[in-house]
């Protein structure tokens, strides 16, 4: 787990501090709150001089703490269902009973902060769209949004100009209620911090190409949180540069972060949140490392150009993995299995969120077919460890990695 790593604390502590002054600006009403989806439009609304909060990190919190089934059952009371997004039902739930992990980790903080205004993206799926509603109906503010494609090959031309149209329209609502208006300069300034936040996480994740990884797919979810809340700011690059730092220097030293590496596996899909310190130790005790994954290469964005800001924009957020189509991801799953030299591939189908499942269709046959890489499919779930069966999953991934030691033989 990432406490291997000295420069967690670094991000720790920007965690803390991001919180620490959410929840001050929502108590003191000093600053204007905006909450946004992992990958909506986080620069426009820095640009703007909002403070930006991403629920979906919260709801990660929840599942890490293992009590999302304690609060699903109160969303489903009204009315969402259970076999949708459980970061959306416990989130609500939790919300409904009053409760938050944030008070346990920082204390003071009580509850998330309350909204000035909601900015969706359904880049990721239409859960986030409903999901914000019943925020913005809560709290009486504005809900406004990008409706983009899903399902995309290529992105070509021809994909960008409405997106970008609609990142324009959000303009006007968010300066009526920023009060200021947009400084175009600011906004380039906040790309090209999001620009190279991207480019020094996508340098974090690719120093587990090296053999041994120095670190693992358990690390990396947790020093993920930088990157997605603080894109943008000159506070998380920092964290990075810290951070990329300690991983060349245990390079250098050829420490791995699971001793004696024997296998290496690419993890495709979400983590099981409240299971991260079980299934990193057992792994470890096999010797084996989850190298990379699709989820957390998710927040690397390449097209952010200046010059086109929501043109750029629109292409970032048409691009990102989750929107395209099978024949795109079984091309880049495959291309990273290589890249990190993986011996196999664990899929996880996480029961509500089909979205970030990519198993359903028959890809992973596909890919074992055309490079010979074995996997399983594991089937869980996000947040909801009703629908985790923990001693099925440790039978199916001790069998794995015995069906990859044999190979290796
Ligand atoms: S992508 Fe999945 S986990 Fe994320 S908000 Fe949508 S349904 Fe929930």
């Amino acid at each position: 787990m990432s406490k291997r790593l000295k420069s967690a604390s670094v991000l720790n502590k920007f965690m803390a501090d991001y919180y620490y002054e959410l929840d001050e600006a929502s108590k003191t009403k000093s600053k204007k709150i905006a909450w946004c989806t992992s990958v909506g439009p986080a620069e426009l609304l820095r640009a703007l001089g909002f403070l930006v909060y991403f629920p979906e990190t919260h709801s990660a919190m929840i599942g890490a703490s293992k009590t999302a089934a304690d609060f699903i059952p109160n969303a489903n009371a009204i009315g969402f269902s259970p076999d949708i997004c459980s970061y959306l039902t416990s989130d609500i739930g939790a919300c409904l009973a009053g409760v938050s992990p944030l008070e346990k980790a920082y204390k003071t903080i009580k509850s998330p902060p309350a909204p000035d205004i909601l900015v969706f993206n359904t880049n990721q799926c239409r859960d986030v769209q409903d999901w914000f509603c019943w925020y913005g109906r809560k709290y009486n503010v504005p809900v406004i949004g990008i409706n983009t494609y899903n399902c995309v090959t290529d992105v070509t031309d021809s994909h960008i100009p409405s997106i970008a149209l609609q990142i324009k329209d959000l303009i006007k609502p968010l300066e009526a209620v920023a009060g200021v208006k947009l400084d175009f300069d600011f906004l380039k300034q906040t790309m090209l911090l999001s620009m190279k936040c991207s480019a020094l996480w996508e340098e974090v994740l690719n120093s587990a190409a090296t053999i041994p990884s120095p670190l693992s797919f358990f690390d990396s979810v947790t020093l993920m949180g930088a990157a997605v809340v603080g894109r943008g700011t000159d506070a998380a690059n920092l964290c990075y540069q810290k951070l990329i730092k300690e991983l060349h220097q245990k390079i250098k030293n050829n420490e791995g972060c699971v001793p004696d590496e024997k296998f290496r596996i690419y993890w495709d899909g979400m983590p099981v949140w409240g299971r991260l310190r079980s299934y990193s130790e057992l792994f470890e005790n096999l010797k084996a490392c989850i190298v990379a994954s699709t989820y957390c290469n998710s927040w690397i964005f390449k097209d952010f150009d200046i010059d086109k800001p929501f043109e750029s924009m629109a292409r970032v957020y048409v691009s990102l993995f989750i929107t395209r189509s099978e024949e795109y991801k079984e091309k880049y799953i495959k291309d990273m299995a290589k890249f990190f030299k993986a011996d196999g591939i664990i899929y996880h189908d996480a029961k509500t969120c089909p979205n970030n499942s990519n198993c359903r269709y028959g890809m992973p046959q596909r890919i074992e077919k055309d490079t010979g890489l074995p996997f399983i499919t594991i089937n869980g779930d996000l947040n909801d460890l009703r629908l985790v069966s923990d001693e099925q999953t440790k039978t199916k991934i001790e069998a794995f990695v015995e069906q990859l030691e044999d190979r290796k033989a």
